[in-house]
């Protein structure tokens, strides 16, 4: 027998290195007409480095100190800047002290005991960070015990393909993506500009992602999301299409979607839209 159109295009995904769940979630990466991508991890290869560790004045911890106290708290977590951080303690030979009570809050930051005291590694405002280029880099804040200890900023570089899968997106659409991320207003300014997005919106917890893909499926839109993190599992449910990006990607966000990229290409999530419209023009 041949095999159905849409068995074909799911086996064709698999050449381009897509892991499509069903032929029913094939069938709605074909019938979607706006995209909504996170930033971290998606855009950006979802590896950043810690660039600086800047105590604050009078805190009493030096930028071992701070960074070992952040390395600590972060340990158990497995978000991009959490791996950083540990990372960027152990480059320097620092002690990663044992953490008690760890709770991460999606799209937040953690918190976790530390030697008896609460250390929080979180969001932080730019203005918090050093001066100049920090602007545009990842900030978190530090506190102990609710005390500000001083910031670490990291950055991560842009995929090689963010641009040209952008571009095949909006071709395909008709629209240009939409950036849908939890980091700060001037981190996705940088990202959106490099990859030519437009509509960015920053500072989005998992919730706001989720009501952004709502807004947009109540206008009768059909929207594809992609994204790699636990806080975008949520929005990859919402979506009329969910493709979560494997190499990085948390469980949660692998469960959820539709399909998985599981070779480390941006390009691949236009490369399955374009399938499935193939294989559903055959089908109709
Ligand atoms: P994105 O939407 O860009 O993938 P997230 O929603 O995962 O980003 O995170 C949004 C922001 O929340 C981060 O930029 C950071 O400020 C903060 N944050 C999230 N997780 C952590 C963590 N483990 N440690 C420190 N900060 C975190
Ligand atoms: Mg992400």
């Amino acid at each position: 027998a041949t095999m159905p159109p849409l068995l074909s295009a799911i086996a064709n995904a698999g050449r381009h290195g897509v892991l499509v769940k069903s032929a029913v979630a094939m069938e709605r990466l074909g019938e979607i007409d706006t995209a909504a991508l996170d930033k971290t991890g998606t855009l950006t290869e979802g590896t950043p480095e810690v660039t600086a560790v800047t105590p604050a004045a009078g805190a009493g911890v030096d930028e071992d100190a701070l960074l070992a106290l952040a390395a600590a708290a972060e340990h158990p977590s497995e978000h991009p800047l959490a791996r950083a951080i540990v990372a960027a303690a152990r480059a320097r030979g620092l002690h990663i002290a044992p953490a008690d009570d760890f709770t991460a809050a999606p799209g937040r930051g953690v918190t976790a005991v530390i030697d008896g005291r609460t250390v929080h590694v979180g969001r932080a405002e730019p203005t918090e960070g050093t001066a100049g280029a920090a602007g545009a880099e990842t900030t978190v804040r530090v506190t102990r015990d609710g005390t500000h200890l001083g910031t670490l900023a990291l950055t991560d570089r842009l995929r090689d393909d963010a641009a040209r899968a952008t571009t095949r997106l909006t071709a395909l659409t008709g629209t240009a993506p939409t950036l849908l991320t939890g980091d700060h207003a001037a981190a996705a300014a940088r990202v959106a500009d490099a990859t030519g997005i437009t509509d960015v919106r920053a500072g989005l917890l998992p919730e706001d992602k989720v009501g952004a893909v709502r807004e947009r499926e109540r206008a009768g839109r059909k929207v594809l999301f992609v994204g790699d993190g636990v806080n975008d599992a949520p929005a990859l449910a919402a979506a009329h299409a969910g493709v979560a990006m494997g190499r990085a990607g948390s469980d949660l966000a692998l469960e959820t979607a539709d399909a998985v990229v599981v070779r480390d290409e941006l390009t691949a999530v236009p490369a399955v839209v374009d399938l499935s419209r193939r294989a559903r023009r055959l089908v109709v």
